[in-house]
């Protein structure tokens, strides 16, 4: 095989990033380890309690549960798992927002749950008018998003505790790609700040992990045994992963960066990563676009699909939200160098976009 892996520097579309280089090396010292089989493999079993108690401290939660995931998406079909089996109705819903990501479709599909989804206000939140009557006796989870795939926005989390304690039901947050920006800004996303039970915070996103390197958070070890199966031929005896077999490469690259770079150098990295976003949105606005203000590192822009189609002949990976606007994610290998040298291209194609072609009417 002789391909090389794709370089980072046109890449503005991504929600993963380069691994930190102490995350690339553990995830290479691991690679042949399996922590879905802990009683075999003590080591990485080891290094997944400490993966998770330290995105407990980030999630504000004391003696956390959970484990690590192959990614957002199935920590977040085992929130909604975990609040099935505690549901005490044959016929449970989910009350989301539309800017919930698209793996609640996949769970509430695997898992014959009705899936009701609330529109969003004009700031891009959840409307919570719109979750208080979406909620009845039978809806067995709330979720909120606190930072958005398409926007970055954050729901509110508190407001939506108290609508789901109202009906007995539980509160997910996924926080699956703003988990390692939000605790350097004032937002109230996590265990601390609201009746939260679970949540999806993903190391390979914003954590500079290797992927594959989710989390999945529990209040407590009793949600999590929601979850167990019995395992008859493991050396441990029960499994509460959906995966069998995990990449322990993703536990210790996880554990590796989260070592390294919590609290200072993800404060750092949100830093420039927000300055980014708030100068690629003026440099936007400037040109006369309309720019959705960038609350986290995410900058949404009403560029034409011309120019988009453009930018993409010209190499750079971006993409469009769902209502087709220009999206662009300041992740960690995106520099201020790369964004200036997009603009530049936006000028000179955005010009001959609107050059009229000879015999063109
Ligand atoms: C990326 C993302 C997910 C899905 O995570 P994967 O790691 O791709 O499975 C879920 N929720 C949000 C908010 C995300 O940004």
């Amino acid at each position: 095989m002789q391909l090389e892996p794709q370089a980072f520097d046109r890449v503005l579309s991504s929600m993963c990033t380069e691994p930190h280089p102490v995350a690339r090396e553990a995830a290479e010292r691991f690679l042949a380890t399996n922590p879905g089989d802990p009683g075999t493999y003590p080591t990485i079993a080891a290094l997944e309690d400490d993966a998770i108690e330290l995105l407990g401290e980030i999630a504000g939660l004391e003696d956390p549960a959970g484990y690590v995931t192959s990614g957002g998406t199935e920590a977040n079909i085992q929130a909604v798992r975990i609040a099935r089996e505690r549901a005490e109705t044959a016929s449970p819903n989910v009350v989301m927002s539309a800017s919930g990501h698209f793996s609640f479709q996949k769970a509430a599909d695997l898992l014959g749950i009705e899936l009701r989804v609330v529109p969003t206000d004009d700031e891009h939140r959840v409307d919570l008018e719109g979750v208080r009557a979406s909620v009845d006796e039978e809806t067995a989870l709330v979720i909120g998003v606190a930072g958005t795939t398409e926007y970055g926005r954050v729901d509110p989390i508190p407001e939506l505790g108290e609508i789901a304690r109202s009906v007995d039901a539980m509160l997910h947050v996924d926080a699956a790609w703003g988990g390692f920006v939000l605790p350097f800004t004032d937002h109230e996303w996590h265990f601390d700040h609201a009746p939260v039970d679970t949540m999806a915070i993903d190391p390979h996103k914003m954590g500079q992990a290797a992927v594959p390197a989710g989390g999945l958070l529990a209040r407590s070890e009793g949600l999590l045994d929601e979850l167990a199966v019995d395992t008859p031929y493991l050396e441990s005896t029960s499994q509460a992963t959906l995966t069998g077999t995990r990449s322990g490469a993703g536990v210790a690259s996880a554990v590796a960066a989260m070592e390294e770079l919590w609290p200072a150098g993800y404060r750092s990295q949100y830093v420039r990563s927000q300055n980014n976003a708030d100068w690629l949105a003026d440099a936007l606005e400037k040109r006369g676009y309309e720019v959705v203000d960038p609350e986290l590192p995410l900058v949404a822009a009403d560029v034409p699909t011309s120019t988009i189609d453009a930018l993409r002949a010209h190499g750079w990976r971006i993409s469009r939200t769902g209502t087709g606007e220009l999206r662009i994610v300041c992740m960690p290998h995106v520099t201020r160098d790369m964004l200036a040298s997009f603009v530049g291209d936006l000028d000179r194609l955005e010009v001959r976009a609107s050059v009229p072609v000879a015999g063109d009417d």
